[in-house]
């Protein structure tokens, strides 16, 4: 079987006359930035797909979360997970807040809520957690302990986009939440980001710290930053929003296949799909346990690259590990979370890898004797 190489992700595109089409108009009107009518289109298509009742758009997913801990006043420390992105917890250490690292479950790797309550102190203005892979947080329960200290939630829902809890869209809870529309991403405008929210006060105050915290043109009331979302970037997003619904369903029979190959081989870990839940197949996570399996996960990733297949360590290091960090926080208090790091792959999964690449892939894995 001789495989190309296989990227982990690979960018979805919109056809390429569907773009150009869609960008026609911005020649004429040279509208390129500052909430034009692609960025007001693309709010509200997205307000409409996700099920939300306001969104705000920003140049990425990350100024997003830095933006949304600005605009709801947070201080002191935010309980949060280190099984993430880098950004969730720079998002935290860039306003100058202290993130307080919180276990994760052994089933969906999101945040373990039985031990939140154990860490607040008078000093948790918020808890900041993870719809990590897509997988949904246990958010009745972060309700409830964010009601009983009133403390804020903002939840990083960069990997969560489509995602449905029984019938309600996953941007609804908590007080914001991040959606990230980088590249890679289930959605994309290449770079990009939004916040939903709830209440609609927060949309001018998010409005002005994106845009150096400036209202009109002489008013500076607030210190801001500069993260607007251009019209080039929401008309790729106005393009892939229009075949979402099909990326996802192909990537869905991607997750089928390997669920139908990897399941049951022993020493082999895989997510299971959540109760109740519309995924939206984002990621495909493996644990890899060598007493059972023969491999430990670096040895699986090795052997995938030497196939021209590159899987990920994905989330390795966990972000309390980070040596911009060295001695701030104990990774001891967060085993669980330090195990799965240790022993994770996450396997290639995008919209357009076909069914023969799936087996491919399995079939070096399975039979690395
Ligand atoms: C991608 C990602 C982000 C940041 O998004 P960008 O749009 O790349 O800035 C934040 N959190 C998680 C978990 C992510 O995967």
């Amino acid at each position: 079987m001789n495989l190309k190489s296989t990227p982990v992700v690979r960018p979805s595109m919109p056809p390429y006359e569907e773009y150009i089409h869609e960008i026609k108009d911005i020649w004429s009107s040279r509208w390129l930035t500052h909430s034009g009518p692609k960025h007001q289109a693309l709010e509200e298509k997205l307000c409409e797909y996700l099920d939300v009742d306001n969104i705000s758009l920003f140049a990425n997913g990350h100024l997003a979360l830095e933006l949304a801990i600005d605009a709801l006043g947070l201080s002191g420390e935010i309980i949060t997970t280190p099984f993430t992105f880098a950004s969730t917890t720079q998002a935290i250490l860039r306003n100058r807040l202290t993130p307080v690292f919180c276990d994760i479950n052994e089933d969906d790797y999101t945040i373990d809520v039985s031990k939140i309550e154990a860490l607040i102190t008078e000093k948790t203005s918020a808890i900041m957690p993870v719809h990590v892979y897509g997988n949904v947080c246990d958010v009745d329960g972060i309700a409830r302990i964010a009601q009983k200290y009133n403390l804020k939630v903002i939840y990083d829902a960069a990997h969560a986009f489509g995602v449905k809890i029984k019938d309600r869209a996953v941007g609804n809870f908590g007080d914001m939440s991040m959606f990230s529309f980088h590249a890679t991403k289930v959605f994309h405008t290449v770079e990009g980001g939004g916040l939903t929210y709830s209440n609609s006060k927060y949309s001018p105050v998010l409005a002005r710290l994106r845009q150096f915290g400036m209202v009109g043109q002489e008013s500076v009331p607030t210190v801001g930053t500069n993260a607007k979302m251009t019209e080039i970037h929401a008309a790729m997003g106005l393009c892939n929003l229009r075949h979402i619904n099909e990326e996802i369903a192909k990537r869905g029979r991607v997750m089928d296949r390997y669920r139908e190959l990897l399941s049951g081989v022993k020493g082999l870990t895989l997510c299971n799909p959540q109760k109740n839940i519309t995924p939206n197949y984002s990621y495909f996570p493996v644990l890899f346990n060598k007493k059972e399996f023969g491999l430990n996960r670096d040895e699986v990733a090795a052997l995938l690259e030497k196939n021209n297949i590159l899987a990920r360590k994905y989330f390795y290091p966990l972000t309390n590990d980070f040596e911009a960090y060295k001695g701030m926080f104990e990774l001891q208090k967060t085993p669980v979370a330090k195990r799965i790091a240790d022993n994770v792959l996450t396997l290639p999964l995008y919209a357009d890898l076909t069914v023969e690449d799936v087996d491919g892939i399995c079939k070096i894995i399975l039979h690395h004797g």
